[in-house]
């Protein structure tokens, strides 16, 4: 059985006897077991990351960018490898796999220009004799929590910026599938980083705790569930930190009467069913403006899922593979027991799905329910499978309200020919990024990423010039130097550059 150890000083460090169980959800074996570590394991990781981190933030923001780069290259060297490695333990097919990688290097590939967004301010003459200016800094030793569905895409998030700046980043990744973010902490030691400055811990609540709970600790990145994004907010600003937590999600796709249902159709079935629905910015409910609307989508909807081709994720003609635990698959399977219990018309039922050979693999089936109500537990919950949920509006109005007042805001699409239809829809959903004919809205990587509402917690978004404030404090210097013609002017009243 291979042990996937913590990468702490640029190494593997084995120790203590807490293990967890990682699958390959493609044949429901044990795989691997990740260590789960504990206070002492990060405490030896905070000493390397205290010794390096000084001398890593006083190496030159060229000098730091060029580390970037030679990652960025080693990444895309190593893509086969790192794509098949991800996809073993997430499930996810190999192309998607792919895509995780390539969005996390993009994150990367802004880092790269590190030297360029960290310029601050000048001000020359902001009074007689004086000029401000302001600098940002990095703020130590920080630290990412991550999900499993995404263990290339967002540790990149985080450690390619905060790296960039200049701090010391320890990562704690999802138990569920850990091997990636150690294989790229080990590419970015081969590309030129010191031991110390990138570190990973592997572990449970135990770990997280003892994370959130270490004075040395400047800031928090999380992204997971919501209850849990809510927890480490509030225990990590109890302690003084900067946390940023972002948590589910339950997007909306918005059919408008004039949409292109060809078109829908296509971008709904990938958004939906897609890395089996394990996507934060995946698309699980749609909501169809008007009961004509719904009916002709449903009738070229039904077969469009009908078609989808669940298989293992190394099987390249599959649209999705298993989710990922045997625990989440009986989950997602109550969900559709739970939609069905509440009147949902069950039009697809994905349960009791097996793949002749993986018998015991993690696989659900395309599901597919209409007529579902906004009052269903089922619909305001988040599944994280691949089950559509459709819910018929009467106006463009409800359109807008139901995922305005839905207790998640992370994504939402509207799928329109009509501008104006749009760009009200876009001014006035109450939800963080917003698709317009595009079912998956992640902006790119030089924007920045993060939902509203119980997606997000905190008030600095992921990535990009976000990023960048949220991994640094800016300090303001206002400097004067005298000339000699002092007129002696009255010191006790509060300057006013006048
Ligand atoms: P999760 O909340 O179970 O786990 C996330 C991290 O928290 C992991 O590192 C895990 O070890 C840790 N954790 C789990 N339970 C904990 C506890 N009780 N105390 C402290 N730490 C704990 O999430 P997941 O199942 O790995 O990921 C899926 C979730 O992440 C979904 O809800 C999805 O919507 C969300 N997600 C959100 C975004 C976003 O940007 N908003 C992106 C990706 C995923």
């Amino acid at each position: 059985m291979r042990d996937i150890d913590h990468f702490i000083d640029g190494g593997p460090h084995a120790s203590g006897d807490r293990h967890g169980d990682v699958f390959d959800p493609n044949s429901g074996q044990v795989q691997a077991r990740v260590r789960l570590g504990t206070a002492a394991d990060l405490e030896k990781a905070m000493e390397r990351a205290r010794a390096a981190q000084p001398e890593w933030a006083a190496t030159n923001p060229q000098r730091r960018a060029r580390v970037m780069f030679k990652f960025k290259e080693l990444v895309e060297a190593n893509m086969e490898s790192l794509a098949a490695l991800l996809s073993s333990e997430h499930g996810k097919v190999i192309a998607d796999s792919k895509g995780d990688v390539q969005r996390g290097l993009e994150v990367i590939e802004f880092a790269c220009g590190i030297p360029h967004v960290l310029k601050g301010e000048y001000t020359q003459g902001a009074g007689p004799g004086i000029d401000v200016y302001s600098m940002r800094q990095p703020l130590g030793i920080v630290a990412g929590i991550t999900p499993f569905n995404f263990p290339a895409m967002i540790p990149m998030w985080m450690f390619g910026v905060a790296i960039a700046c200049g701090n010391a980043f320890i990562l704690k990744p999802s138990e569920r599938d850990p091997s990636v973010p150690v294989r790229l902490a080990e590419l970015m030691k081969e590309a030129g980083l010191p031991d110390g400055v990138l570190q990973v811990v592997h572990g449970d609540k135990e770990m997280v705790d003892a994370i959130l709970d270490h004075d040395d600790i400047k800031a928090i990145s999380f992204v997971g569930s919501s209850d849990i994004a809510h927890y480490i907010y509030s225990r990590g600003t109890a302690n003084g930190k900067r946390v940023q937590a972002f948590g589910g999600a339950k997007n909306h796709g918005i059919v408008m009467p004039d949409a292109d249902l060809d078109m829908v159709v296509n971008d709904l079935a990938g958004a939906a069913f897609g890395s089996a629905g394990e996507r934060c910015m995946a698309l699980p409910v749609v909501v169809p403006v008007g009961d004509k609307t719904a009916n002709a989508l449903r009738e070229k909807l039904v077969p469009a899922i009908e078609g989808l081709r669940v298989g293992v994720s190394t099987d390249a003609e599959a649209h999705y593979g298993p989710v990922v635990t045997q625990a989440h698959k009986e989950k997602v399977e109550s969900y559709i027991q739970m939609c069905a219990d509440e009147g949902g018309e069950l039009v697809i039922d994905g349960r009791g799905f097996t793949l002749q050979g993986h018998e015991k693999g993690f696989f659900v089936g395309p599901t597919f329910f209409d007529h579902v109500k906004p009052s269903f537990r089922s619909y305001q919950e988040e599944i994280f499978g691949p089950v559509l949920q459709m819910v018929r509006a009467e106006s463009f109005e409800d359109a807008v309200r139901l995922p305005s007042e839905h207790q998640y805001g992370n994504g939402v699409a509207i799928f329109t020919r009509n501008g104006h239809a749009a760009r009200e829809f876009a001014a006035r959903v109450n939800v963080g990024m917003v698709g317009i004919n595009v079912p998956i809205p992640v902006p790119v990587a030089y924007h920045t990423f993060g939902g509203w509402k119980r997606s997000g917690f905190g008030d600095i978004d992921q990535h990009g010039p976000e990023g960048v404030r949220f991994w640094t404090k800016s300090k303001k210097i206002t400097q004067r130097w005298p000339d000699g013609s002092a007129t002696g002017e009255n010191a006790f009243v509060i300057p006013t550059m006048g």
